[in-house]
């Protein structure tokens, strides 16, 4: 028998270890990627290895190549940290080896889901009565609920798109803003619908979709199967598209609404930033991340349908072998994956640990925190590109290529790790606040270092 106690034990020590470190270790060093490569090439021997010798191994080769992203000085992307319950459930996840597929595979993890699902409905200001699927990303989320959506544009023009597929199909348009993440062209790419079926409507000021242009698109699209996809969170601004005109407005016209809230969504989680997404309530779908503002470890994520039926006949599939399936639509009935992860743990318990008030600290400290960054970097001089409504700033430091030199620079640094985008034609210096323990001694130290940096 392996000794599983000492053997997990040393796993959690290493993390452990690693995570105490995360406030003092450089954030991003330049590194050597082929001697990391190297530390876990070679042939794979025949022999078997012993478990602790195979975790040593690992440990060692991977220690040089990991990214403090879950440090308090990790700005880059959206990318938040993982909170200490949610990482021990994760842990417990795996040493329970459970499959999450349905109430037979996994009852607890089926049951962790629907109470941490209904909390999710209600932070976020969902209607109690959608459908959750607990899914790997928010590119997974935006593929399920346009999936929901797509099919049942379809059945309104009399056209079953789960039996006869898009072949001979009536066209389906995809009224989106331009500044729309990537995620939902490739989402419509793996529907089958196509990167053309896209009528982009401008933006406004702050990369929101501009409400009249919008109107504008609506009124003028012919009848006919319609999605109309919102955003709430621009990757580079923040900002979040108006929603409640928009739902009215697209479902007198029969569209189905589809809000990528990735990390936006969470706005509807504090008194202070529900203005922002007044509304979403009214969508028919909506993406949400959990690893990323939320500080859950990866993969989670969620997928949310405002008519389970239409989501569960979207992405359910039953066999004959399957006990358990065929009730109630829950777990992979709402996922495109089969055999899953239970993450449903982890979730329940990062809520737990933070509770609602502290969802609500989460998102108005990191606003605040962004808004002192910007506050900071403009004493110093520096232009703050975006109106800052969120966690996302945009930092323009003179010319691009000065930008980019600022960038690169802060990078090699290691104090933090912001990262750049072109915005408007601009490169600009891109900094997301989204983890749960930055302070605003992070913040301070970070705009003293791009001060530095930049002169
Ligand atoms: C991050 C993000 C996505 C993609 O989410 P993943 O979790 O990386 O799959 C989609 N939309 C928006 C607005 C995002 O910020």
């Amino acid at each position: 028998m392996e000794d599983f106690s000492s053997l997990f034990r040393a796993a959690a020590d290493h993390a452990a270890g690693y995570r105490r470190s995360l406030p003092d270790r450089p954030v991003g060093v330049p590194v050597d990627q082929a001697a990391i490569a190297a530390a876990f090439a070679g042939p794979l021997p025949a022999a078997p290895t012993p478990p602790a010798q195979v975790l040593a191994d690992l440990v060692a080769a991977a220690e040089p190549g990991l990214v403090a992203t879950a440090g308090p000085r990790y700005f880059g992307f959206v990318v938040g940290g993982a909170l200490p319950a949610a990482t021990a459930a994760d842990i417990l996840a795996a040493g329970w080896d459970q499959l999450a597929f349905n109430p037979v595979t996994s009852p607890a993890a089926l049951a962790a889901e629907a109470a941490a699902g209904g909390w999710l409905k209600d932070l976020l200001g969902i209607p109690a009565s959608a459908s959750v699927g607990f899914v790997t990303g928010g590119q997974a989320a935006n593929t399920a609920g346009l999936a929901a959506a797509r099919l049942q544009v379809l059945a309104d023009a009399g056209w079953d798109v789960e039996r006869r597929g898009l072949l001979g199909a009536p066209p389906i348009r995809v009224i989106a803003g331009v500044e729309r993440h990537a995620t939902i062209d490739r989402s419509l790419r793996l529907l089958g619908l196509g990167e053309d079926a896209v009528r982009p409507v401008p933006a406004g000021p702050n990369g929101a979709v501009d409400p009249a242009a919008l109107r504008d698109a609506l009124r003028a699209a012919p009848t006919g199967p319609t999605i109309v996809c919102l955003q709430a969170g621009n990757v580079n601004t923040g900002a979040c598209d108006e929603l409640r005109d928009a739902c009215e407005l697209a479902h007198r016209r029969g569209a189905w609404v589809h809000v990528d809230g990735a990390f936006g969504l969470w706005a509807g989680a504090s008194p202070t930033t529900r203005h922002l997404v007044d509304g979403l309530e009214l969508a028919d779908s909506w993406a949400c991340d959990g690893h990323k503002w939320l500080n859950l470890p990866y993969d989670t994520a969620f997928a949310f349908c405002s008519r389970p039926d239409v989501h569960a006949a979207a992405m359910s599939y039953a066999a004959a072998y399957l006990v358990g399936s065929g009730g109630v639509p829950t777990g992979a009935d709402l996922t495109a994956e089969s055999s899953r992860r239970a993450r449903g743990f982890a979730v329940w318990s990062g809520l737990r640990e933070l509770g609602s008030d502290g969802v609500a600290a989460l998102v108005d400290r990191c606003c605040a925190l962004a808004r002192r960054f910007a506050d900071g970097l403009t004493a110093a001089g520096f232009e703050v590109a975006n109106e800052v409504v969120l966690n996302q700033v945009l930092v323009g430091f003179g010319d691009d290529a000065r930008t980019d030199r600022v960038i690169a620079a802060a990078q090699a640094d290691g104090t933090c790790w912001v990262g750049g985008t072109t915005w408007r034609g601009r490169r600009l210096m891109r900094i997301a606040v989204s983890n749960a323990t930055t302070t605003e001694a992070d913040v301070d130290r970070s705009v003293a270092a791009l001060t530095r940096l930049a002169g």
